[in-house]
């Protein structure tokens, strides 16, 4: 029979699996009891929604068999099994949104074996301790059950079968036992024992197997003989169901990264339980890193939704907001409607109430974290501050008062992170606003024009290092009471009374001056003026009211074409203590055929400083050599 063969990323991980030295092979099992568990709660949910598919609680079970002889280990379960197609798409291609991340992981770090354990990488893991999986499959909503068999990267087939059951089987052909692994162990009733309570006591259906008892010989009162029954080797009470009190963090920790396919610890347990209008139990985690498609619309959030115990959906997007939409975790409430769809969720009034407790909830969470573990905050903010941002301006700022205080930007001056309320505390006698400043790093930044008065005064500087920063402020408007205000407007007003007569009587002295430029600038310009902001540097752009530069730079960035072009009112200043001014005040009167490539060259460099595009570069160069030829 021809064999299928699977995908090339799945092949890779296939590899990676099958000639894995990691010793900590074992969690195989977990992985495998958790998919069987995922099936009995989408077959037990079938049961209670739909008619034609009942089935009594007491027959969803999962059941391990060992068999020594053959030296095969069996995961049975009655879930909802799974079609040709299903077989086809789920066990031939990684599923898992983590996985392709696992593997470039796994290449990049090919030493570093012990992510695998971390990781948890699905159904694939059982070919570290298998030469060949079979796995028998009939689904709850087909008649005809089917095969899947393969021995690894050469690729798998399927077949018809006859099985009478509704479920799956996963029969794990176990390796040979080599010097270093013994993989029989995994047939010992004292080996599983031990895994199914170190992984998956929580699990809430019944794990059977078969263990041998010694019980008391009834013919014989001095002997034992040994019996074999059926034993539950769970404990079936779901980890969210138990005392947090009784919970360690490894448990937790454990939980998060089985049940969410992560492989890094969350950066933070959220556990509680409230009794009230609606009652309900939350175990959700604030996870270290985001996901590498986090920022990417096919990212999906939610919630998993559990009524009475009883799992209803996964990814409940409209439990979480969008801008908590990082949160993983799962919500159980005795409230609900077990028939409630997605489409309800969205409208229930129960539902809504829910959302905002736990809205509530993860916002306390957030801020204790920022007040009690800044560390890890910073850390979080790194990964996820981007959605805060976004969540600022989502909704015509809606979000704005509840969200401002949990976001952080860089001071100029020490480059660590600050609060808006810590830069409003420690702001300065006189200072009336807080200054921000937009650009690609802080020392990019540091190095403005515009940055020099504000260093003479000793003000910081908020450093705005993304595009949607500036969007954000413009949304908050204000902070406590004191305006935004980007150091690249046109009035700063930082002068004091006496450079602000020096500048006036400057204007006056170069009035013609200064026209001639803007003359020659044309529109380009709104106006050419005396600097007071100036120090070491030549020139410098602001603007005018109206769109500020760095929206201007925003909008000339090739992913934003779309939202059109948007220009600046842009004013040239210029530093009047520079020897440059000099310089155009001799050509003015001397040279003045030469004004124009002056204003042009000043005006083009002004530009660049800003990280703003020139019109055209291969001019202005040419101007600038010309320039250097005409030096004497
Ligand atoms: P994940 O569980 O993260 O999706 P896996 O590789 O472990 O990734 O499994 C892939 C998919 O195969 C599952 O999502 C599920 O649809 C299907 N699957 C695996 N085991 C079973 C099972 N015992 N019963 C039904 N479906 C299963």
């Amino acid at each position: 029979m021809a064999k299928k063969q699977f995908k090339a990323e799945s092949k890779r991980l296939l590899e990676l699996m099958i000639n894995s030295i990691y010793t900590n092979k074992e969690i195989f099992l977990r992985e495998l009891i958790s998919n069987a568990s995922d099936a009995l709660d989408k077959r037990h949910y079938l049961s209670l929604t739909d008619h034609d598919h009942k089935v009594a609680k007491k027959d969803l079970t999962i059941t391990i068999i060992r068999d020594a002889e053959n030296r095969q280990l069996t995961i049975e379960d009655t879930g909802i099994g799974m079609s040709a197609e299903e077989m086809e798409k789920n066990l031939g291609t990684i599923a898992r949104s983590g996985s392709a991340e696992f593997v470039a992981q796994m290449e990049k770090a090919a030493k570093n074996i012990d992510i695998i354990g971390q990781f948890g990488v699905g159904f694939y893991s059982a070919f570290m301790v298998a030469k060949k999986i079979t796995v028998e499959s009939r689904s709850a909503t087909g008649d005809q059950a089917f095969r899947w068999v393969s021995s690894g990267q050469d690729g798998y087939t399927i077949t018809e079968m006859d099985k009478d059951k509704i479920g799956t089987r996963i029969i794990l052909d176990l390796k040979d036992d080599t010097d270093d692994e013994h993989y029989s162990e995994f047939l010992e009733e004292y080996r599983i024992r031990d895994l199914v309570k170190k992984y998956s006591d929580y699990v809430r259906w019944p794990i059977n197997m078969e263990v041998t008892k010694s019980v008391p010989d009834p013919t014989d009162e001095n002997a034992t003989i040994d019996t074999v029954e059926t034993e539950t080797l769970n404990s079936m009470i779901p980890i969210w169901k138990k005392n947090k009190s009784k919970i360690k963090d490894e448990e937790y920790n454990e939980f998060y990264k089985t049940k969410f396919a992560d492989w890094e610890d969350p950066a933070k347990v959220i556990h509680y339980n409230i009794e009230g209008n609606i009652s309900y139990t939350a175990l959700m985690y604030i996870p270290s890193k985001a996901p590498s498609d986090f920022y990417y619309q096919t990212y999906e959030s939610g919630l998993q939704l559990y009524t009475k115990g009883v799992f209803i959906m996964d990814k409940a997007k409209d439990l979480l907001p969008d801008h908590f939409r990082f949160v993983r975790g799962l919500v159980d409430s005795d409230d609900l409607n077990l028939n409630i769809s997605r489409e309800i969720l969205q409208q229930d009034r129960q539902v809504k109430a829910l959302a905002k407790s736990i809205e509530k909830k993860i916002q306390a969470a957030l801020e204790d974290m920022l007040k009690n573990e800044r560390e890890k905050y910073e850390k979080f903010f790194d990964e996820f501050g981007l959605n805060l941002k976004y969540g600022i301006y989502k909704d015509f700022g809606l979000h704005k008062d509840q969200l401002q205080d949990l976001l952080m930007f860089r001071s100029s001056s020490e480059g660590k992170y600050v609060t808006l309320k810590e830069y409003a505390d420690s702001m300065k006698d006189g200072q009336k606003v807080i200054y921000y400043a937009c650009g690609k790093s802080l020392d990019e930044i540091n190095k403005l024009p515009a940055m020099e008065k504000i260093r003479d005064k000793e003000y910081d500087v908020l450093c705005f290092l993304h595009d949607i920063d500036e969007f954000c402020v413009q949304m908050l408007r204000e902070y406590d009471g004191k305006q935004f205000q980007s150091i690249t407007t046109a009035d700063l007003d930082l002068d004091s009374e006496g450079e602000k007569k020096a500048k006036e009587e400057k204007t006056e002295e170069n009035k013609d001056l200064l026209g001639a430029l803007k003359d020659s600038l044309g529109d380009k310009v709104k106006e050419v003026r005396i600097s007071s902001r100036l120090k070491d540097d030549p020139v410098c752009i602001v603007a005018a009211e109206g769109p500020s530069l760095d929206m201007e730079r925003y909008m000339a960035n090739e992913q934003n074409a779309m939202f059109g072009t948007v220009k600046a009112n842009k004013i040239l200043e210029i530093n009047p203590d520079h020897a440059i001014f000099g310089k155009l005040q001799e050509v003015y009167r001397e040279h003045p055929e030469q004004l124009d490539d002056f204003a042009d060259v000043l005006f083009q460099q002004a530009l660049l400083i800003q990280g703003l595009p020139i019109e055209d570069p291969v001019s202005y160069t040419k101007k600038i050599t010309e320039m250097m030829i005409r030096t004497k």
